[in-house]
C-alpha cells in the first residue's frame, strides 16, 4: 500500500465517521427526538458538519490527492476512491467561503418562510428568497464550473455525469408520450374501490410492513424498520441501514407501498460489496440510481399482478373486515387505481412523472433565466392544467407545495424520474435474462431478482460512473420506451382496453 494512500485512507475514514454521526442524528431527529430536543441538536449536528467540511478541505488532502492521481500502479478500487474525493474535494473548496455562509443562512431563512407562506398561501411571500437562491445558485455552479450549460453543475450533485440536455431529451420524449396515455387511463379508471379508504389499524398495519420488508429479503440484524411522517431510507454505517415507513388510519396501501418503496433503497444499501466497505467507492453513486431500486419493489414488483396475488391472502387475515369479501381483481385495480391530483406526494404511479416534468422544465426555465420567479405561480398553473387537465385555485395546491425550492435544492427533482425510467428498463432486462419472475412473485420470492441486481446494478457500487452502470445494463442511454410500454400494458390488461 502507497504511503499516501494510507494516509487518505486514514483521514477518509475519520470523515465517513464523523458522517456516521450526523447521519445517526439525522435519523434519531426523524424518529426518536423529543420535541424540545430539536435546537440543541441542530446546533450539535452543524458542529459536526462543520468538522467534517474542515477535515475534507484540509490542503493536506489536495497535496495527498494529487500526489496519488499521477500513481498509475494504484488499484481500481482505491483509482475510485482517489477520483470520488476530487469531486467531493472540488466541490468543498471552490465555492467561496463567504458564498456557502450566505447560501446556508438564507435557506434557513427561506425554509422558515414557507412553512408559514404556505398554509396562508401567499406566494409574495417566497418571492424574494427564491429570487435570491437562483441567483446564489447561479454563482455556485459558477464557482464549481461547468461545460455545457449553468444548470449542469446542479444535477451534477445529484447525478454525476448526467448533463441538461440528456435530462431534457428525456423529459421531452416522457412528457410526449405520457400526457395523452394518463388522460386515456385516467378517464377508464372509474369509481374509486372503497377498500381503499377505511380504518385501518395502524399496529397492524406495522406488523404487516415488518414481516414484508423481510420477506423480499431485508436483513434484520443489518437494520431496522421504524416509523417516521417521512419515509426514509440511511445507512449509518456498514451492518446498519435504517428504513422508516408511516401509516395512516384510513387506509393500508399507502404503508404497504411505502413499506416496499424503503426497502428497495435498504436493500441496495444492504447489498453493497463489504470489500469496499466504509469507503468512497463502496457507496451508491446517484440517486437516480437508487430510485430505480425503490420504484422497482414497489412497482414493478409491488404492484404486480402476481405479487398483489401473493399479499391478499396475508392481508385479509390481518384485516378481515376491511378485505375479507375484496376480490383478487378489485384488489389488484385498487393498488393501482390512478387519479388527477394536484399533489404530487399524492400522485400515482401514471401520473407522478408528469408532476416532476412540470417542476423540472419551471426550475430549468428559472434557472436559464427564461421564467421570472414572479411568474412562477401562474406558469405552474398553466402547465398542470396542460398535464393533468386540472388548475389549482390555490398556490398552497400549486407552486408552494414542495419545500425544495425553498431550500433551494435545485437539480434534485430530475432524479425520481430518472430512477422511475431505469426501474422499467432494469426489470425488462432482468426478466430477459432470467425469463418471467412471475411465478417467483406470486410467492413472494425475491431472490433471483435480487440476486440479478447484486450481479447488475450492487456489485459495481461507486466503482463506475451511475451513468455507465445504466448504459451498461439496458444497452445505450435510458429512454422513456420502456417505462410507457409497461404503463400501456399493464393498464390494458387492468381495464381490459387497448391504451
Ligand atoms: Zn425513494
Amino acid at each position: 500500500m502507497s504511503e499516501a494512500w494510507g494516509e487518505l485512507k486514514a483521514r477518509l475514514e475519520e470523515i465517513r465517521d464523523l458522517g456516521s454521526a450526523q447521519k445517526l442524528f439525522e435519523w434519531d431527529q426523524a424518529v426518536l427526538l423529543p420535541e424540545k430536543g430539536g435546537r440543541a441538536r441542530a446546533k450539535a449536528g452543524a458542529t459536526l458538519e462543520g468538522v467534517a467540511h474542515a477535515r475534507l478541505t484540509d490542503p493536506e488532502v489536495g497535496v495527498l490527492l494529487g500526489e496519488l492521481e499521477g500513481d498509475d500502479s494504484l488499484p481500481d478500487d482505491q483509482k475510485a476512491n482517489v477520483r470520488i474525493t476530487r469531486r467531493e474535494y472540488d466541490r468543498a473548496t471552490k465555492v467561496p467561503p463567504a458564498l456557502v455562509k450566505e447560501m446556508a443562512e438564507l435557506q434557513g431563512i427561506s425554509y422558515q418562510t414557507w412553512t408559514k407562506a404556505k398554509p396562508k398561501n401567499d406566494f409574495k411571500m417566497m418571492q424574494p428568497y427564491l429570487e435570491r437562491l437562483v441567483e446564489l445558485k447561479k454563482q455556485e455552479a459558477d464557482a464549481i464550473g461547468w461545460e455545457g450549460e449553468r444548470y449542469d453543475a446542479l444535477i451534477d450533485v445529484f447525478e454525476p455525469d448526467m448533463t441538461t440536455a440528456e435530462v431534457e431529451k428525456m423529459f421531452a420524449e416522457l412528457v410526449d408520450g405520457l400526457t395523452p396515455l394518463a388522460q386515456s387511463i385516467l378517464n377508464a379508471a372509474g369509481e374509486k374501490p372503497e377498500f381503499l379508504t377505511a380504518p385501518y389499524e395502524e399496529d397492524k398495519q406495522m406488523a404487516f410492513s415488518h414481516w414484508l420488508c423481510e420477506q423480499i429479503g431485508f436483513d434484520t440484524k443489518g437494520g431496522r424498520l421504524d416509523q417516521s411522517p417521512h419515509p426514509f431510507t440511511i445507512q449509518i454505517g456498514p451492518g446498519d441501514v435504517r428504513q422508516t415507513t408511516r401509516t395512516e388510519p384510513n387506509t393500508v396501501l399507502d404503508s404497504i407501498f411505502a413499506t416496499l418503496h424503503e426497502t428497495g433503497h435498504a436493500l441496495y444499501e444492504q447489498g453493497l460489496p463489504e470489500e469496499l466497505e466504509g469507503l468512497p467507492a463502496g457507496t451508491v453513486s446517484s440517486l437516480g440510481l437508487h430510485e430505480s431500486q425503490s420504484r422497482m419493489w414497489e412497482n414493478q414488483v409491488g404492484r404486480s399482478r402476481p405479487f398483489t396475488e401473493f399479499m391478499l391472502p396475508h392481508l385479509k387475515d390481518k384485516f378481515p373486515k376491511n378485505l375479507g369479501s375484496v376480490s383478487f381483481e378489485e384488489f389488484h385495480r385498487g393498488a393501482n387505481y390512478p387519479a388527477r391530483t394536484l399533489i404530487r406526494v399524492h400522485a400515482d404511479e401514471v401520473t407522478y412523472n408528469l408532476h416532476v416534468a412540470l417542476r423540472f422544465e419551471l426550475e430549468l426555465a428559472m434557472f436559464r433565466g427564461d421564467l421570472a420567479v414572479a411568474d412562477l405561480p401562474g406558469a405552474w398553473n398553466d402547465q398542470m392544467e396542460s398535464f393533468l387537465g386540472i388548475r389549482p385555485e390555490t398556490d398552497s395546491d400549486g407552486v408552494l407545495q414542495d419545500m425544495h425550492w425553498s431550500i433551494g435544492a435545485l437539480g434534485y427533482f430530475p432524479t425520481y424520474t430518472l430512477g422511475t425510467l431505469y426501474s422499467a428498463a432494469f426489470f425488462d432486462k432482468a426478466e430477459a435474462e432470467l425469463g418471467s419472475l412471475d411465478d417467483d412473485l406470486k410467492k413472494g420470492n425475491g431472490s433471483r431478482l435480487l440476486g440479478w441486481l447484486h450481479e447488475n446494478v450492487f456489485r459495481h457500487a461507486y466503482l463506475r460512473a451511475p451513468k455507465e452502470i445504466a448504459e451498461d445494463i439496458i444497452g445505450g442511454p435510458i429512454t422513456a420506451g420502456p417505462f410507457l410500454e409497461y404503463l400501456r400494458t399493464k393498464y390494458s390488461e387492468i381495464y381490459d382496453t387497448e391504451f
